[in-house]
């Protein structure tokens, strides 16, 4: 019976009675939960010892120890290993698990995986009766303000991969059963078999990557990486920046969104490939670049899949087209892959490379790879790592873009060759001291549809906010500086880039509060960034903050917004359906006729904004979607994402030009 048990690990003392019912004492490490885990300091040993009703940990051996902890065998709501993902530990430690308890999250560094498979499967034996077990857990490290895992920026975010109590982490996963899957799924290419110890080889395993865009590395501490070059990986030391080696055994830090995975199904290495690419972007990119050939192989709407998208000038009736093609995969395994039936490949590379050579079915062969590499290079969390405080001098000021809320914004250079823009702080708008505070997590929010935080000034009033220059300015002036021009695809990518940015705020835990045409910017490349996130927050301005105020943007809030300032990211969601409004009707002001506290009776009472002609009855359906009453109802931003990029693929054949799905797509 499981009360006799006593499993001795590396034990200094076993008291193996049954009244004292210890079922494990080790000696093991323990992370400090408040401070910074880059300090080996954090890191503590500590006598472990569990009984059917504790885990309590000591200061000291066993003969003359002092209590340092304890938790509540019933509050513990999951223990589960920990995957390092190639974080340093700094500790000799380095075989981690985790016991989540209430809202806490307490790491333990076991010597062996074996002791440390032994401390999980006990304390699992003891708390499967417990009824707070969470359904959801994070299986990588809560490190410098983010999951590792989701890169979720909020601590009590909920988790991101199903727990489960009874899994036996010793084994290796059993393989699918043969016929299980449906042979018409649509699916990447299987991942390589599990090594013998997974763990274990995740610990020791270097991890090489190749760089997708060449970084400067402006500080000394940076390493500069040249585009197709390899490097190794040392430690992922947040969600933005890892430290890394390069050929020449030159270390230092790089931005995480600038390197790829060196592994054969990765194809983000390929300049043919442009992972977030809708159609209606993909047919302007390839009809922008005019070359015989052009093509590009981009995400499907069917999560998954890849389509090819081809260029031609000479199709049979002259016309220059665009055509789609799925990539379709067989059933069963081993998975090959096809444009024309007949020609299979193991890989889409493979078949790219064939169809180089060979139209065989295409309206013509992929001769020029249009990728949206190596030109834009993304934006980086900050310009360099752990840098958030930006000196002023290091800072040139170019022409006036607009002013807003907190002051005047102008065009600026850091270091003499970055474009940037920088917002001079009024006195007296903001409480500075709290934002200061909140740029830092701000900052950590790195997204290609959010406008990039760089960095602050605030050794200085006014203080400064750097971030990303977007050369068309606000979305709002560009829908009405450019009615009568927009197609129907081109209102429904302006919607998608904005939900996919907020989808990107809601998986973070991280609320916009002001979400509008107007708080959006729109970059040379017609791509559309979420701004101005959060930073409600800061204003010092009654006529703003108060809902009876003025300024206060009633015509964008839910009721239980503009009744109780109770803000959630389905808040958001209400406010994203306005903004859709704005988009369909090329900037009109919403409730035009009505002031602000007509709206908030017209709203109580179920009214709400019309149809604009240019949204069908679907997009329609999605903005009602987003002003149901009950916050609940709300669809998620990760759900509009999809929606939306459905009706990209499929929708409004009328408003479609003549490069319509042909080919395989059915
Ligand atoms: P505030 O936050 O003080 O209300 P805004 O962020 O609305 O100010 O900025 C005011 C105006 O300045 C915007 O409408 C836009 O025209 C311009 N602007 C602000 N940020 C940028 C940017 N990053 N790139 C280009 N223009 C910008």
């Amino acid at each position: 019976m499981r009360e006799s048990v006593c499993v001795c690990v590396r034990l200094s003392t076993c008291v193996c009675t049954m009244s004292a019912a210890v079922v494990l004492e080790e000696m093991l490490i323990k992370r400090s939960q408040q401070k910074k885990r880059t300090s080996p300091l954090n890191y503590k040993e500590r006598l472990f010892v569990l009984t059917k009703t504790r885990l309590t940990y000591y200061e000291g051996r066993a003969e003359k120890r002092f209590k340092k902890g304890c938790v509540d065998i019933q509050k513990i709501r999951c223990v589960e290993i920990v995957k390092n993902g190639g974080v340093a530990i700094p500790c000799q430690n380095k075989y981690a698990f985790q016991i989540v308890y209430e809202s806490n999250t307490l790491y333990i560094f076991a010597p062996t995986n074996e002791s440390r498979n032994i401390w999980v499967q006990n304390i699992k034996e003891e708390i499967k009766h417990n009824s707070l077990i969470v359904p959801k857990f994070h299986p990588h490290f809560w490190l410098e303000g983010m999951w590792l895992c989701c890169r979720q920026a909020e601590k009590l975010a909920p988790g991101c991969e199903e727990y489960n109590l009874q899994r036996d982490i010793s084994r290796k996963p059993l393989p699918p059963i043969p016929g299980e899957e449906s042979s018409n799924e649509v699916r990447r290419p299987p991942p390589p078999p599990p090594p013998e110890d997974e763990e274990q080889e995740e610990e020791s395993k270097e991890e090489v990557v190749i760089a997708m865009y060449d970084f400067r590395g402006p500080e000394s501490h940076d390493l500069p990486l040249i585009c197709g070059e390899e490097y190794t990986i040392l430690e992922k030391c947040d969600v933005n920046w890892y430290r890394a080696r390069n050929k020449y055994g030159e270390e230092g830090y790089i931005p995480s969104n600038y390197v790829t995975e060196k592994t054969s199904d990765n194809l983000d290495r390929f300049l043919w490939f442009c992972k977030n690419i809708n159609r209606a972007k993909a047919e302007e990119q390839l009809k922008n670049e005019d070359k015989e050939g052009g093509f590009m192989v981009r995400d499907s709407s069917s999560p998954g899949a890849y389509t090819v998208s081809l260029y031609t000038r000479s199709s049979g009736d002259g016309l220059a087209v665009v055509r789609h093609y799925y990539i379709k995969e067989t059933p069963g395994t081993p998975t090959q892959f096809y444009l024309a039936e007949r020609h299979l490949f193991d890989t889409i590379p493979e078949l790219i490379e064939y169809h180089k050579h060979n139209a065989a079915g295409l309206v013509a062969r992929l001769r020029y790879p249009v990728g949206n590499q190596g030109r834009n290079a993304p934006t980086t969390a900050g310009f360099s790592y752990d840098k958030w405080e930006i000196n002023p001098a290091e800072l040139t000021f170019m022409k006036e873009l607009g002013s807003g809320q907190y002051g005047v914004v102008r065009l600026g250079k850091w270091r003499a060759q970055h474009k940037v823009a920088i917002k001079a702080i009024r006195e007296g708008a903001m409480s500075e001291d709290d934002f200061i505070e909140e740029a830092k997590v701000m900052m950590r929010l790195s997204h290609p549809k959010l406008v990039q935080l760089y960095g602050v000034c605030t050794q200085q009033r006014p203080i400064y906010i750097v971030t990303e220059f977007m050369e068309l300015g606000c979305l709002l002036n560009f829908l009405r500086q450019r009615r009568g021009s927009f197609s129907f695809e081109d209102l429904l990518s302006i919607s998608l880039d904005v939900a996919q940015g907020m989808a990107h705020l809601e998986a973070n835990g991280f609320i916009h509060r002001d979400l509008a045409a107007r708080n959006c910017l729109v970059n040379e490349s017609f791509v559309v960034k979420v701004s101005d996130f959060g930073m409600a927050r800061y204003v010092l301005d009654d006529q703003y903050t108060s809902s009876m105020g003025s300024k206060f943007p009633v015509k964008w809030s839910p009721p239980e917004v503009f009744n109780f300032c109770k803000y959630s990211s389905k808040s958001d969601v209400w406010s994203y359906g306005v903004l859709m409004w704005e988009v369909f009707t090329e900037g009109k002001m919403p409730f035009e006729q009505n002031q602000n506290h007509e709206v908030v009776l017209m709203v109580t009472k179920g009214h709400r904004l019309y149809r604009p002609k240019m949204a069908t009855p679907p997009i329609y359906e999605v903005m009602e979607q987003c002003w149901k009453e009950q916050p609940e109802e709300r669809p998620p931003f990760s759900d509009i994402c999809v929606l939306i990029t459905e009706a990209l693929e499929t929708d409004a054949p009328s408003t479609r030009s003549p490069n319509g799905y042909p080919g395989n797509s059915t």
